[in-house]
């Protein structure tokens, strides 16, 4: 459980947040999550994402995408499995919500948004994914974007706590504030928010909040301006799903995933500098960052 002692989160703290790794375990017992991301143009982000929940200890991950990128998924993801869903005009349609109702069946959790694109019919799937799905949602990106002036969507939900991790400009398209409101007040916005729609908000951005449904604050020491490049906060996404499907608590995946994600640039800095690093560099490291914890 998340202690309350200070509002820093540092290694003590997220090394105790680390799931557990039996001796025993199989794929399954490492959970299995769905990945509904990318669209003409951001397969990457898919791809980003996939890999994020993988280098966290992920037992299985399905990406289900945009039926014209899927050939691409197929050849970047090695490890992945790949749905091809109905789309329109390279973005998903609405009508891919019974098969994404499919492939949720069985899995620990859905993350949703990287890459998808702000189509019509696919903001209206994520506000229908979102309100419908029972499992722990993590949403991101045009995920976020879809919920633009209607966040009381996630005061629908009937199951499953949803993570948000925005960026300041993601959370003022959220909020209606601007961005400037957003950054002069970075914990009342990020608190209100969590508070009001019973959501683990995740603000990113130098010194990322993280605010809890019951209120409570923590903020993150790990992390550097490396991470300031395309695809980290994909990387993100998957990190914090990757581990809510090995049985962390969503709060607890969002405390541990952003310290982890830090940690990781922290430990790229020493060879790399703060300049040049790229989210690949990340998904390679993250495992030693989650060793440096045990
Ligand atoms: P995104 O904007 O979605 O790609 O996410 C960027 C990721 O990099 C988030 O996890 C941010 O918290 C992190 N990040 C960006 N800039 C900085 C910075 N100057 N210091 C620390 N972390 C950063
Ligand atoms: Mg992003």
């Amino acid at each position: 459980a998340l202690p309350d002692r200070h509002l820093l989160v540092e290694a003590g703290e997220a090394a105790a947040l680390l799931p557990a790794r039996p001796a025993a375990g199989h794929k399954g017992t490492f959970g299995h999550l769905l990945v509904v991301a990318g669209s003409t143009g951001k397969s990457g982000a898919a791809a980003m994402t996939a890999e994020g929940a993988l280098r966290a200890g992920a037992g299985l991950v399905t990406v289900g995408c945009p039926r014209s990128i899927h050939p691409t998924l197929e050849v970047k993801l090695t490890e992945a499995m790949t749905a091809p869903l109905d789309e329109v005009d390279g973005g998903l349609s609405l009508q891919a919500q019974e098969q994404v109702r499919e492939l949720w069946a069985g899995k620990q959790v859905l993350a949703i948004g990287p890459g998808l694109g702000l189509a019509d019919e696919t903001r209206a799937l994520v506000r229908h994914l979102v309100r419908e799905c029972p499992l722990p949602v993590v949403l991101d990106a045009d995920g976020l974007n879809s919920l633009e002036g209607k966040p009381a969507i996630l005061n629908q939900r009937t199951a499953g706590t949803a993570v948000l991790t925005p960026h300041p400009g993601e959370m003022a398209r959220l909020t209606g504030l601007s961005i400037a409101e957003v950054e002069a007040d970075r914990l009342g916005v990020a608190r209100r928010f969590a508070t009001a729609y019973g959501a683990v908000l995740v603000l990113k951005g130098a010194r990322t909040v993280i605010a809890l449904p019951d209120g409570r604050l923590r903020i993150n020491a790990s992390g550097n301006p490396g991470l300031a490049t395309g695809g980290m906060g994909d990387v993100l996404t998957g990190l914090i799903a990757g581990l809510i499907a090995q049985g962390s608590p969503a709060e607890e995946a969002a405390v541990l995933g952003v310290f982890l994600h830090g940690l990781a640039a922290d430990r790229l800095r020493k060879t790399l500098g703060e300049a040049g690093m790229t989210a690949s560099d990340l998904l390679r490291e993250l495992p030693a960052a989650r060793r440096e914890l045990t």
